[in-house]
């Protein structure tokens, strides 16, 4: 099976897109190469990044102390917040294994990853159950990290999520936010699949409690459907987020200017030498406005809704309502019977599904159960390839079902 991001049809994992104003941006970026990473090397360059990220943080309501980067994606942004997160509490290798991370059932494995790749693989992980709405359980966050202090480890950090990759369900922020400062933890929100639909009114107050996150991530390369390779990181008080990235300038630099009007975006992040990111995301949305990226994501909201009425109007299809624009289903055996199903039937439907080309999707497994899952998000997806995708559906499962 092939993959074409970008494509209509395009329903597996989190949908690829591009936009050519972002190909116009990095062409220029490449042609000119200014060294966007420090002022005085290039002004403008820096203004851009830095107004790009601006306008995010105002976005979420994120209070004017903050600070952030553009990164090359979300993986990268979530690494630089929790390395903040670690200088912060002021750890060191010998507290590793004694510092708790409390992630959701449902966090991104990228999170993981992360964290052993900034050296703190031992640390104790916790994955706090979900509530029925597949968000994490702030109850249940709140009796874990009291056991953990009083056992004598280190509740270090929080990982919620806006939007999970898998579901698209959306952490309840605002009350996890409660249990960490209660407890003096770092809160880092993921909002990389999700963030972006802040901009639609109709689901604004799912992103309630982001602006209390210690730091927050999101992915301009999904949210705004600009090519890959482009991601961001906020941290809620720049003064942190400086002081875990910047280092005495090596000599060939000591008479740079050490400091302007503008923090140096090079002083933010453990990467050096980058291309000039912020103009593949800049254009865009100076050529398109930021009300087409609001109504291509509220488009994308609709179909969901959509795809999961006429999907519940097929016989035998199990749906979960979606928050975002992910919509899991499953034949059940036995109508009306939750959870009876056969694994491998679903999995030959999803076959049959994709047999022809038209539609692509894929399954997950989510807490133990299997699903097919559609998620909206190729801005070439409009109605008429969501019917393409229901049609497949009832066409696969009466050449299955005979
Ligand atoms: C995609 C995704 C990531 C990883 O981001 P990349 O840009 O692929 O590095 C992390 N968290 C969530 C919730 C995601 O959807």
């Amino acid at each position: 099976m092939l993959m074409r991001e970008g494509h209509p049809g395009y329903f597996a994992y989190v949908p690829g897109n591009s936009l050519y104003p972002s190909a116009i941006g990095d062409f220029l970026a490449a042609a000119f190469n200014p060294y966007a990473l420090v002022n005085y090397a290039c002004p403008a360059a820096v203004e851009m990044q830095h107004s790009l990220i601006r306008w995010v943080a105002r976005l979420f309501g994120y209070p004017e102390s903050c600070a952030g980067n553009l990164t090359s994606g979300g993986t990268v942004g979530n690494l630089i917040a929790m390395a903040t997160a670690r200088d912060e509490k002021k750890l060191q290798a010998k507290d590793y294994h004694s510092c708790v991370v409390y992630l959701s059932e449902l966090t991104h494995d990228g999170i993981e990853k992360v964290l052993h790749t900034i050296g703190m693989g031992e640390a104790v992980i916790r994955k706090i159950p979900v509530t029925e709405r597949f968000g994490m359980d702030p109850e249940k966050l709140a009796e874990a990290v009291e056991k953990d202090t009083q056992e004598g480890l280190i509740p270090f950090a929080i990982a919620a999520t806006t939007g999970t990759t898998d579901v698209g369900s959306v952490d309840p922020i605002d009350e996890l936010a409660d249990v960490a400062e209660r407890h003096g933890v770092w809160l880092h929100v993921d909002a990389c699949y999700g963030g972006f639909f802040v901009l639609c009114d109709s689901v604004k107050h799912l992103f309630k409690g982001v602006e209390r996150a210690d730091s927050f991530t999101c992915d301009p390369h999904k949210g705004l459907f600009v090519p890959f390779g482009a991601g961001l990181v906020l941290v809620r008080n720049w003064q942190q987020l400086l002081t875990s990235n910047r280092r005495n300038p090596v000599s060939t630099l000591q008479d740079r200017p050490s400091f302007s009007r503008h923090l140096n975006p090079e002083d933010l992040t453990f990467e050096q030498s980058t291309h000039f990111r912020a103009v593949r995301v800049w254009l865009p949305l100076q050529v398109f406005g930021v009300g087409t990226f609001r109504a291509a994501l509220q488009e994308k909201l609709y179909l969901s809704r959509y795809l999961y009425h006429k999907l519940k109007a097929v016989p035998g299809l199990f749906v979960l309502e979606p928050q975002l624009s992910i919509v899991l289903f499953r034949y059940e055996a036995v109508p009306g019977q939750q959870g009876c199903y056969e694994a491998e039937f679903n999995l030959r439907l999803l076959g049959q599904v994709c047999r022809d080309g038209q539609v692509f999707l894929a399954s997950t497994t989510v807490l133990g159960q299997l699903y097919l899952r559609a998620c909206v998000f190729a801005f070439r997806t409009h109605r008429e390839h969501v019917d393409t995708l229901v049609a497949s559906l009832r066409n696969g499962l009466k050449e299955l079902l005979g």
